[in-house]
Order: structure tokens, then C-alpha cells, then sequence
């Protein structure tokens, strides 16, 4: 089982900071932007990584045109 992890919001493609915190969850985070998400599986983790950015932010850019 592979899971392949997109670049960053910000453009960053290289390593990211991953940390398992005792065994209890695992965190990812850029040393760029320093975005950073957390689950319970290293699948989540990916799944989280890859989640497009939130979608408040284009809401609230479409209500300034
Ligand atoms: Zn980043």
C-alpha cells in the first residue's frame, strides 16, 4: 500500500516533517509554511495532506468581486 502525498498549498515539494506522536497519532508538517495536519493512520494523514485548502477562503473571495 502506497500513498503518494501532493506538494504542499504553498508550492513545497520536498520532505515533510513527519511525526508519530507515541504511537497515538501521526503529524505532517511543512517546514515551508509550516501547514500542518494530524490523524489516527498514516492513511488519514495523506488523506488530510492532500484535502484542497478550505474552501471558507474562496466563499469569502467570492463575496469581495
Ligand atoms: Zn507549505
Amino acid at each position: 500500500m502506497s500513498t503518494v502525498l501532493n506538494a504542499c498549498h504553498c508550492g513545497y515539494t520536498g520532505a515533510l516533517a513527519g511525526t508519530q506522536h507515541r504511537g497515538l497519532f501521526y503529524s505532517l508538517t511543512c517546514p515551508e509554511c509550516h501547514r500542518s495536519v494530524e490523524a489516527f493512520t498514516l492513511e488519514g494523514l495523506a488523506e488530510n495532506w492532500n484535502k484542497p485548502a478550505e474552501p471558507k477562503q474562496v466563499a469569502e473571495e467570492a463575496r469581495d468581486v
